[in-house]
């Protein structure tokens, strides 16, 4: 059976695709990996990929992605899968995720893949999003703004990383050094062509700084300021252990501090949701 807390990407045995019981997207997620070769241009403290390498997506095979997602879209929609595999109350296909064992937008034919995905959604006619998971640091490149201009078209909908703000905590928990204004950019030109949803993962060592809480507040309502489609934040801790060297001592923050930091998020004005 799938869980939240089993997102092992192997257990159907495929290149690209893959099933998951998500809590952020509240039922079947699938997932479509851009990098089964386990490189990511960051290494976050927290990432559950194992054997993560600092690097970048290789060409996705656009046969191979074809063949599988087409088959197992199949099996979702007309076959046995749901009742074998799925929980009862989780038995509803909520997205297709592109996504990966690293950054998914460093893959080379990016926009290609987007195109061959929403080709077999209007096949099995499925109207549900089509969701992006990304730390956002290629958002900047011509192919990928073709890639997210597609998806808007098509109940597209970005999950951008937002973690951590500035070179310092970014270092620390993102393990790339980011400044709050390079930041601030890479998600306007998400929001400003697909509606966007910060994701923001937070654990022990964000709740010990004391100006973590305020200087993200501060630089939210500095980009909000600037417009373009956010739609809220995700907030959420750790649900499944990290695969990075000590990970195992990460602390996830708690229901309670998390719930003061949706607060004053909200009171920008945007939605949260805490899992
Ligand atoms: S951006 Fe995602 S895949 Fe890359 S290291 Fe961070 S959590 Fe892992």
């Amino acid at each position: 059976m799938l869980s939240i807390y089993n997102h092992d990407r192997d257990t159907v045995q495929l290149t690209y695709v893959y099933p998951v019981v998500s809590r952020r997207a509240g039922g079947v997620s699938l997932g479509i990996n851009l990098n089964p070769n386990n490189k990511c241009n960051w290494q976050c403290v927290y990432c559950q990929v194992p054997n993560l390498q600092r690097g970048v997506a290789d060409k996705v095979d656009l046969i191979v992605l074809e063949r599988e997602l087409d088959a197992f879209l199949l099996e979702l929609m007309h076959g046995s899968y749901m009742k074998t595999h799925v929980p009862e109350q989780c038995r509803q296909l909520q997205d297709l995720a592109i996504s990966g064992n690293g950054e998914p937008t460093t893959c080379p034919n990016f926009s290609d893949v987007v195109d061959l995905i929403v080709r077999l959604m209007q096949k099995y006619r499925l109207v549900i999003p089509l969701r992006l998971i990304t730390n956002g640091s290629c958002m900047h490149k011509e192919h990928i703004q073709q890639g997210l201009t597609m998806m808007a078209a098509h109940r597209g909908e970005v999950w951008f990383k937002v973690d951590a703000i500035g070179e310092n905590m970014t270092m620390a928990i993102n393990g790339v050094s980011l400044s709050a204004r390079w930041q601030a950019e890479q998600l306007q030109k998400t929001a400003q062509v697909c509606p966007t949803w910060i994701q923001t993962c937070v654990i022990q060592q964000q709740v010990e700084d004391s100006h973590y809480m305020s200087t993200y507040v501060s630089w939210l309502n500095d980009v909000l300021l600037q417009g373009g489609n956010i739609q809220g934040v995700l907030l959420y801790g750790l649900a499944r252990p990290s695969m990075q060297e000590g990970g195992d001592k990460l602390v996830s923050a708690d229901k309670a501090w998390l719930a003061v930091f949706a607060q004053k998020i909200e009171s920008l004005g945007l939605a949260v949701k805490v899992s």
